[in-house]
């Protein structure tokens, strides 16, 4: 059995939220049904960016279960034809999990997803109870089950698969379509590309993701760079990006205006880059955003991690709709009132700081749609560093998240710990999360500055008196006009940010103020804290099963992170972090010191979040990659305990989200309901039919 092939339990959890939703008044609920709305029917273009296959499998899907009762009586037909329970199940559990990834690669770790059931069954399976699609299934059955060896993950072709070029596409032809991008002053969060060969070589075609083509560029051009030719085309996506437009229109007719300006303008905005694509209008969206302080109803949507890309530029398209918990909420505020002492301590001179910490609205959320290939625990965006620098960002914790994510586990004990930490571990690892979470968003993302020249010469920094506090030199790397720190740090970026992050947030919880604000009791904050560590340690080395030993490459930018500070913590010795193997050689026990924590944990994190500092301030690629790939090196003994790792560990949750079901009352008055589904592979299953099945009949896909 490959590492690839679904385990025959799959973990489901559903997305509670019907509380937090049951708060909103009647308008807030039409608002936050139609953003919804708009969200599902962009996530359709997330199918169509995780793998090339991906869009097609949900459509399939979606298209089997739509309007009938099968999915009910799948298990019951099944027996009728000649199926066992397990066999069905295992169909079942195959689409569920590609409903909850929005394709047939994990959201995380970018690793291929093939069915339990054989492939055989499958088809049998499909030709007796479905036969009206099994020429659709006969197209995709060979990619299911593929495990070539350029199909097991994503990354850049030859070698890894991905929906963001074309397959014929090479590494070093995407940095001469980036260098081109970067020289026309195009930023590519919406774009993909395809490179069509023709008799006179090839010519490189920059998709721009549009309702409509804008009028000006209705004459395709091509212009030559670099000895190549490009042409950006508008359109991409165009049929989904008009249904995500009708939705935002009917939202904004739910918007009072008076009560929300920046709200009303966001929408306009949105709309306007959806319909020709560009960012400018995506960064007016999102300045209206940061300034729509403290909303009942928060959303976000858009081209916005460039996780996947793997060069790091395009972006998945992903958007939310959640509810703010108005108590829990207001620890997060003084949290934010109280930023700049909590800055303070860290661990990088003051010139190193941003002139002015732009407080962002923090708060804390229950999801009720998180639209895009996965739900992360939390979110700091924008992305876009001109808007952070100068109009901030937001942080946004996912509270039922986190709350599904660690309650889940109920009883059952954890991996990897001794039964007193585990005990520890059950009763404070929620506290931990909470303090990590708030550290690791609003004070790790939103910490420091990058020092920058700008186009007329003059600097953000001091040039002549600022002292470098590794080298005690003077500064001698800084980001030169037009530079921007994904430009510079490029790919290995986005998990150098992470781990930035990361750190601030585990630092942070070693500070006693930190907990008060989160009423954590002088008897138990120094148990939270060990517990933030202790889930450090376990976490770092869990997170290997985002690495690729054949590539030598991690697929996850936070379980890259974590590894690296659990190495730290291992580099700094004195048994402060140990981890003890079994006799039998199939387990192992990780245990902290944490008598330690002050005297050899603290000073070894506070050392490696200054070098991680300063490297990113100073635009310090060499030295800032030197020292982040180091500690992300995984050894033979380390591959060792991977290797027990991965015959060991659970299936990671998916979420099952609910629906919101637009009705009209007895009285005629518009309003919404929200459906929840079981946590089962049907219900899951459930959840997208009903939320994209309409979708796709308007699209004519299905
Ligand atoms: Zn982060």
């Amino acid at each position: 059995m490959s590492i690839y092939e679904l385990k025959k339990d799959i973990n489901l959890v559903f997305l509670e939220g019907e509380e937090a939703f049951n708060q909103l008044d009647n308008s807030e609920k039409l608002y936050a049904y139609y953003m919804s709305k708009a969200a599902w029917v962009g996530s359709l273009i997330t199918s169509k960016q995780v793998s090339p296959e991906s869009h097609d499998l949900i459509k399939f899907c979606v298209s089997i279960f739509h309007e009938n009762d099968k999915l009910d009586n799948m298990v019951s037909m099944g027996l009728k034809h000649g199926f066992s329970e397990e066999e069905s199940n295992d169909f079942l559990n195959y689409f569920a999990i590609i409903c909850a990834n929005m394709g047939n690669y994990r959201s995380f770790g970018d690793s291929k997803i093939i069915p339990h059931i054989e492939k055989r069954r499958m088809i049998e399976l499909v030709s007796a109870l479905f036969k009206d699609y099994l020429i659709v299934f006969m197209k995709l059955v060979d990619k299911i089950y593929s495990l070539e060896s350029k199909e097991r993950l994503l990354g850049f072709p030859p070698t890894g698969t991905t929906s963001y070029f074309s397959s014929n596409v090479t590494k070093d032809e995407v940095s001469k379509v980036d260098r081109y991008l970067v020289s026309k002053g195009i930023e590519g969060w919406n774009t993909q590309l395809t490179k069509v060969d023709t008799e006179s070589g090839p010519i490189y075609f920059i998709n721009i993701a549009s309702a409509q083509i804008p009028p000006e560029k209705h004459v395709i051009s091509i212009e030559e760079f670099e000895g190549s030719d490009m042409s950006v085309v508008y359109g991409n996506y165009s049929e989904e990006l008009g249904f995500v437009n009708n939705y935002l229109q009917s939202a904004r007719d739910n918007v009072d205006n008076s009560k929300y300006p920046d709200r009303n303008k966001m929408i306009l905005a949105y709309i306007d880059h959806f319909r020709y694509g560009d960012i400018a209008d995506h960064k007016r969206s999102q300045s209206h955003w940061i300034k729509d302080i403290g909303p009942t109803v928060e959303t976000n949507m858009g081209f916005i991690e460039n996780y996947r890309d793997p060069a790091g530029v395009r972006s998945e398209f992903e958007a939310f709709v959640s509810v703010v918990d108005k108590e829990k909420s207001l620890k997060l505020k003084a949290l934010v009132d109280r930023a700049p002492e909590f800055i303070e301590t860290l661990p990088w001179p003051k010139e190193f700081e941003k002139d002015t910490f732009n407080p962002p609205d923090f708060t804390a959320l229950d999801v009720i749609t998180f639209a895009g290939s996965g739900v992360p625990a939390g979110i700091n965006i924008p992305n876009y560093d001109d808007i952070r620098q100068k109009e901030g960002f937001k942080n946004v914790s996912l509270d039922n998240v986190i709350r599904s994510a660690y309650g889940s586990n109920g009883n059952e004990p954890e991996d990897y710990l001794t039964e007193e930490d585990n005990n520890l571990y059950k009763k404070y690892v929620l506290k931990s999360f909470a303090v990590d979470v708030a550290g690791h968003e609003l004070l790790g993302h939103g910490s420091g500055k990058l020092f920058q020249e700008n186009i007329d010469g003059t600097f953000n920094f001091d040039k002549e008196k600022t002292v470098h506090p590794i080298t005690g030199d003077v500064i001698k790397t800084w980001y030169k006009p037009g530079e921007t720190w994904g430009s510079q740090f490029k790919q290995m970026g986005s998990s150098y940010e992470e781990c930035r992050a990361e750190c601030v947030g585990l630092f942070l919880a070693t500070n006693h103020e930190m907990h008060k604000i989160f009423e954590h009791t002088d008897d138990e904050w120094e148990d939270v804290m060990y517990i933030s560590w202790l889930w450090m340690m376990k976490g770092g080395i869990a997170s290997m099963a985002a690495y690729d030993p054949d590539s030598k490459e991690w697929k996850q930018a936070h379980s890259q992170a974590r590894y690296a500070i659990y190495r730290v913590m291992l580099e700094a010795g004195e048994d402060f972090v140990r981890v003890i193997k079994n006799d039998a050689g199939d387990n192992f026990t990780v245990c902290v010191d944490r008598s330690k924590i002050i005297s050899v944990g603290i000073p070894a994190l506070k050392n490696f979040l200054l070098k991680l500092g300063v490297y990113k301030t100073t635009a310090d690629v060499v030295e800032g990659t030197k020292m982040y790939m180091g500690y992300s090196e995984i050894d033979a003994e380390h591959e060792e305990l991977l290797n027990i790792h991965l015959k060991r560990k659970k299936p990671r949750s998916e979420y099952i989200q609910p629906t919101l079901i637009f009705y009209k009352s007895k009285e005629g008055v518009n309003s919404v309901k929200y459906k929840r589904y079981e946590a089962v592979n049907t219900g899951m299953i459930k959840s997208i039919v009903d939320k994209l099945g309409y979708e796709l009949e308007d699209l004519n896909q299905i």
